[in-house]
């Protein structure tokens, strides 16, 4: 993509977090890789007027901080800023301010396993950061231990961040993170969620390996071999937990990993002989 073509991408975006209520008013930022430096809005500005060239740029590797733009960069520029430098793979981040997620982040809540789809993250949960105050260098520290391994997290009291390869990918994980928080926090009201197992997540990490759309030549290299198992593969059923107690402690649903899954004796016992009459 050429830099224009960067620089309306995340305008396209910032107007469609906030059309489909991912974001509201001047809340959240975006920013995108282009070469050595970082494209981000602008502090505090509008969406439905930003312009290509209103954007800021930022370099990654030197001058730490500096800017170039009319209109000064994000106050939340840090941990753009330090998510680009210590992750090279990312091209695009995404901070919202969306209801779900930030509900648990208000609750100091991080997102268990509840859904398979939380492998799109990286791992069994999306941590959520300690709070500081927007802007600051604490924040962006806190926002990066969060992000170990992991592509979104939550912020204490604040929102989230996604991030991806590029501006359209970790829009596409914001709006993941949100769908799972919104599940997560629902499945809490109806007696709290079945976990599923670590091995689980690394399992559907492994599948997404070949999932979605892609070229033949991608496709054949990451196919599974085409002999077909004779029995099909053992799945536990997810464990069941605890329902939300009162205490933060018992809020906190636990993988109960040994329970297994019901009986077959009980469901598939050989019909009793029939006594003679
Ligand atoms: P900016 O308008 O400075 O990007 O700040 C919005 C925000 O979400 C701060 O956390
Ligand atoms: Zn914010």
């Amino acid at each position: 993509m050429t830099e224009l073509e960067i620089r309306k991408a995340i305008i396209e975006n910032c107007l469609k977090m906030n059309a489909t209520g991912l974001n509201q008013g001047t809340s959240g930022n975006l920013s995108a890789r282009y070469k050595d430096v970082m494209i981000i809005t602008p502090s505090g500005i509008a969406y439905e007027v930003l312009k290509p060239s209103d954007l800021a740029t930022m370099p990654i590797n030197k001058d730490y901080g500096s800017w170039d733009g009319p209109l000064k960069p994000s106050t939340e520029w840090r941990f753009h800023l330090d998510i680009m430098i210590e992750r090279p793979d990312v091209g695009g981040i995404v901070h919202t301010h969306s209801t779900y997620a930030t509900i648990l982040s208000i609750a100091g809540k991080e997102i268990p396993a509840c859904h398979y789809m939380i492998a799109a993250f990286g791992g069994p949960t999306i941590r959520c950061a300690d709070y500081a105050t927007f802007g600051t260098e604490e924040l962006s520290a806190n926002a990066l231990k969060a992000l170990k391994d992991r592509t979104g997290c939550i912020l204490a009291n604040h929102g989230m961040i996604a991030t991806g390869a590029n501006i359209a990918k970790a829009m596409w994980l914001a709006v993941e993170l949100e769908t799972i928080a919104k599940q997560y926090y629902q499945s809490l009201l109806i007696g709290g969620p079945n976990l599923l197992s670590e091995a689980e997540i690394a399992n559907v990490m492994e599948r997404f390996k070949g999932y979605g759309l892609q070229d033949k030549k991608s496709a054949n290299s990451n196919a599974k071999p085409k002999t077909r198992a004779k029995t099909p593969a053992k799945t536990k059923a997810p464990a069941k937990t605890k329902a939300p107690g009162k205490t933060k402690a018992a809020a906190k649903p636990k993988v109960a990993a040994k329970r297994k899954a019901p009986s077959k004796a009980r469901t598939q016992t050989k019909p009793r002989a029939r006594k003679q009459a």
